[in-house]
């Protein structure tokens, strides 16, 4: 009997879900909308689905590690802030999915799992100082120096998408003005683009008529 684990990524658009063997391979992986405009239980109904969907007859899961965009407790049990998925704030998110799944979950912003699994296995295996950048609904950073995770003093290090860059800038999903990722992010480029082909489209229907 073959042991495995599953990870979880839970982002402000997918839920992507992936099962992997003891040693890191990559057995089956896949994905569901996260669905926020449905409210919390929708959220945690399709989290809880894409799980149990990824269980086996053929071996033992011994756990579950979840990576989530936004800031958790230090303990790691709840999510504190995440301004794209704010339906799950405050939810004692390590509790509720123990208790539906009988299995240990683990919880880490989702950035700083990625800079881990980077350096367990990826592009920064040679490195003991990196960031990791991850480009999605927003922007979040993990930093790894000298060989381990930094989180700086109030755990919020890596929240690099919520850097001001510019002084009375665009309004950001957190409430704040300018921050990097209501310029950079996914989703704010393809708001740009959205714009750009409706003014397209504006000027040849001006045009045609
Ligand atoms: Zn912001």
């Amino acid at each position: 009997m073959q042991d495995y684990v599953i990870g979880i990524d839970i982002g402000g658009t997918m839920i992507k879900g992936a099962f992997f063997d003891s040693h890191g391979a990559l057995v089956e992986k896949r994905s569901v909308e996260t669905r926020v405009d449905r409210g919390r239980d929708a959220v945690l109904q399709n989290l809880i689905a894409i799980i149990k969907s990824l269980h086996t007859t053929k071996g033992q899961v011994l756990s579950v590690g979840i990576g989530v965009a936004g800031v958790l407790h230090p303990a790691k049990e709840v999510l504190l802030q995440s301004p794209n998925i704010k339906q799950l704030e405050q939810a004692p998110l390590k509790k509720l999915l123990s208790e539906a799944l009988q299995l240990p979950v683990f919880l880490e912003n989702d950035a700083n799992a990625a800079a881990l699994g980077e350096q367990w296995a990826g592009a920064g295996r040679e490195l003991d100082n990196f960031l990791f950048i991850t480009l999605g609904t927003g922007i979040g950073g993990g930093f790894i120096l000298h060989g381990d995770l930094w989180t700086g003093e109030n755990g919020k290090a890596g929240e690099i998408g919520h850097m001001v860059v510019a002084t009375d800038g665009i309004l950001c999903a957190c409430g704040k003005r300018g921050c990097l990722e209501a310029y950079s992010s996914a989703t704010a480029i393809k708001a740009v683009r959205c714009v750009f082909e409706f003014a397209e489209f504006i000027k040849w229907r001006f045009f045609y008529y």
